[in-house]
């Protein structure tokens, strides 16, 4: 199996935060992508009509308890045949190579950027259209500026690029490592795979995958009543918020309290 997550522009994350009929449009949209690549592989590879699978848990949130949906999907590495016994029997696919994921990335722009203009959305009008704010003015304050928190991250050094397509306005894919593309703040990371018969690796990944926004050890309470989030090291240096060894945020228990950034 092969871990594929899909990340997301940072106003598209902020639509799809309180619009869950789009955020299940665009996971639609990456899903059937990512199995279309591997049918399509298989066909190339001599297996006409496989067909691969799929899991996807939505991440809400980032390693700093800040907004960011995004996908993260298991996808059988590969795909399942039925015989004309109607015996099923798998064929593994060939090993990821960079390119491909590249590519799939540039599809999976493509065709999420012509959903948001077919439902008359255009991420990058995004701030414009904003029903939240007028539904709730407090909810949609708390849920932006979590969101415009990671834009504060500078540009990708040193990053590798490739062109998709020879027309002059086609797409620059940048990669930072293995498997992993990024294109106009889409991301898809497809380097993670686990063999079929690893079940402690599968468990391992699935709980990665169905983790919540924030570890119980690291929530506690202060004494007038304020909830302690004790971040991971990587924030302290992002956000720098308190001078103590041990980076910690302090938040009331309304802000703390996942279900007031859910709808
Ligand atoms: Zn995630």
């Amino acid at each position: 199996m092969r871990q594929w997550v899909v990340s997301l522009p940072h106003r598209l994350r902020y639509l799809l935060a309180w619009d869950h009929k789009l955020c299940r449009a665009v996971l639609g949209v990456a899903v059937r992508a990512v199995l279309g690549f591997y049918r399509r592989r298989a066909r190339c590879a001599g297996v006409p009509d496989g067909r691969s699978g799929a899991v996807t848990v939505i991440q809400r949130f980032g390693g700093g308890l800040q907004l960011n949906v995004h996908f993260h999907s298991l996808v059988l590495d590969g795909v399942f045949v039925e015989a004309a016994d109607g015996t099923l029997a798998f064929h593994a696919a060939e090993p990821l190579r960079d390119e491909e994921v590249a590519r799939l990335l540039a599809s999976i722009y493509r065709r999420i950027q012509r959903l948001l203009v077919r439902r008359s959305l255009d991420v990058d009008d995004a701030r414009d259209i904003d029903p939240l704010a007028e539904q709730s003015p407090a909810l949609a304050g708390i849920s932006s500026a979590s969101i415009q928190g990671r834009i504060a991250l500078g540009p990708r050094a040193g990053a590798r690029v490739l062109q998709i397509g020879r027309e002059p306005g086609a797409p620059w894919v940048t990669s930072r490592g293995p498997c992993q593309a990024h294109l106009e703040g889409f991301d898809v990371h497809a380097n993670i795979t686990v063999a079929a018969n690893d079940r402690a690796g599968t468990e391992r990944l699935c709980r990665y995958m169905l983790r919540p926004p924030v570890a119980q050890e690291r929530l506690s309470l202060t004494p007038d009543g304020l909830v302690v989030v004790t971040l991971k090291a990587e924030c302290y240096a992002q956000r720098r918020v308190m001078q103590s060894r041990r980076a910690r945020r302090l938040y009331s228990r309304e802000e703390a309290r996942p279900s007031a950034l859910h709808k």
